[in-house]
Order: structure tokens, then C-alpha cells, then sequence
């Protein structure tokens, strides 16, 4: 399946630039489960027990995925929407800084982390949640992503961790 027919661009989304919509993808069935299905059949074998993803569209790959796979889902939030006691790191965006956080008992020391997103860009967020796993003593046994933007170098973001994606842009 040619997943790239299922992502909308929206040129000037903001000046300049192109945001790349999955909401057509979620919208089709089998798309979505071909997608859902393609990440489960490479990560079946990591040896993840857990995994982390962040508000709002990485939840959308994230649940499903950790359903399929038979293991936990771990929700990381921006600052004041988790209700119990956090973690947090700060990560630095193109013009600025960010903040996300995760419960503080969510990864134990020793678990195996596979961290999901819809999409790397500038990888800011992926790193995030790579501290976050790290400073709660859990490793991350990969990171996944629907799409990888080839033109950002995003992947030099992820402190050498092996990473997969189903489309590149
Ligand atoms: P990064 O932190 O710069 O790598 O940005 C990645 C995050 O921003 C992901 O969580 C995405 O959900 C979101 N994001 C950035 N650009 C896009 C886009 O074009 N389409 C969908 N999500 C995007």
C-alpha cells in the first residue's frame, strides 16, 4: 500500500510552510490498519515492554500499537494535564523551548521502552521522551515513526538510537 496517498499536504500552514495531515490516513480503515500492522510486524520482536508516546497524534499510532503488541501505553503531556505526580524535561524547538511530562512512576527502572510518533521533524520531541525514559532508569529498545521529514536532520536528535518510519518526505 502506497501510504503516501493517504497524507494531505496544507502548503503555508504557517508562512512557509507545509504541514503534512495523517487525518486522511485515520479516516481510512485499512490504511490505518495497514500502517498499525506494519509497525507491530517490525517492533514485535524488540523486546519492548512498554511504550511512550506524546499528545496529541503520537497517541493515535502509540494505543493501537501497544494494543497490537500486547504491552503498556505510557502517555507523555504537555506541563499541567497528567494528574498525578511528574517528570519533566524542557527540549529545544527551532525558536524557543518546550516542556513535556510523564507520571513518575509510569517507566521503572529497567524497562524496555519503544517510543512512537507520527512524524519526526526537527526531533526535539522524540529526544524529549528519550530523557524522560532515561531519567526514570528505563532504555528505549527503538523509536518509531509514520513519517520521517528527510529534509530536517531529525534523526541526528536520537542520541544514535536505531529508528524505523513508514514514509519518507
Ligand atoms: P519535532 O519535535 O520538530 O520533531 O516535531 C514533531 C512533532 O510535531 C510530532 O509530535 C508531530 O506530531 C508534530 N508535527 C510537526 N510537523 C508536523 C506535520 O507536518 N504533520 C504532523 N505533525 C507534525
Amino acid at each position: 500500500m502506497n501510504l503516501r496517498e493517504y497524507i494531505r499536504d496544507v502548503l503555508d500552514f504557517k508562512p512557509g510552510i507545509t504541514f503534512f495531515d495523517i487525518t486522511p490516513l485515520l479516516a481510512d480503515p485499512n490504511a490505518f490498519r495497514y500502517a498499525i500492522d506494519a509497525l507491530a510486524e517490525r517492533y514485535q520482536d524488540c523486546g519492548a515492554n512498554k511504550i511512550v508516546a506524546a499528545e496529541a497524534r503520537g497517541f493515535l499510532f502509540g494505543a493501537p500499537l501497544a494494543y497490537k503488541m500486547n504491552i503498556g501505553f505510557i502517555p507523555v503531556r504537555k506541563p499541567g494535564k497528567l494528574p498525578y505526580k511528574t517528570a519533566e524535561v524542557t527540549y529545544e524547538l527551532e525558536y524557543g523551548t518546550d516542556s513535556l511530562q510523564m507520571h513518575v512512576d509510569a517507566v521503572k527502572p529497567g524497562d524496555n521502552v519503544l517510543i512512537i510518533d507520527d512524524l519526526l521533524a526537527t526531533g526535539g520531541t522524540t529526544n524529549g521522551m528519550i530523557q524522560l525514559v532515561r531519567n526514570a532508569g528505563g532504555s528505549v529498545a527503538g523509536i518509531g515513526f509514520l513519517i520521517e521529514l528527510g529534509f530536517l536532520d531529525g534523526h541526528s536528535k536520537l542520541e544514535g538510537i536505531p529508528h524505523e518510519y513508514l514514509l519518507k518526505l
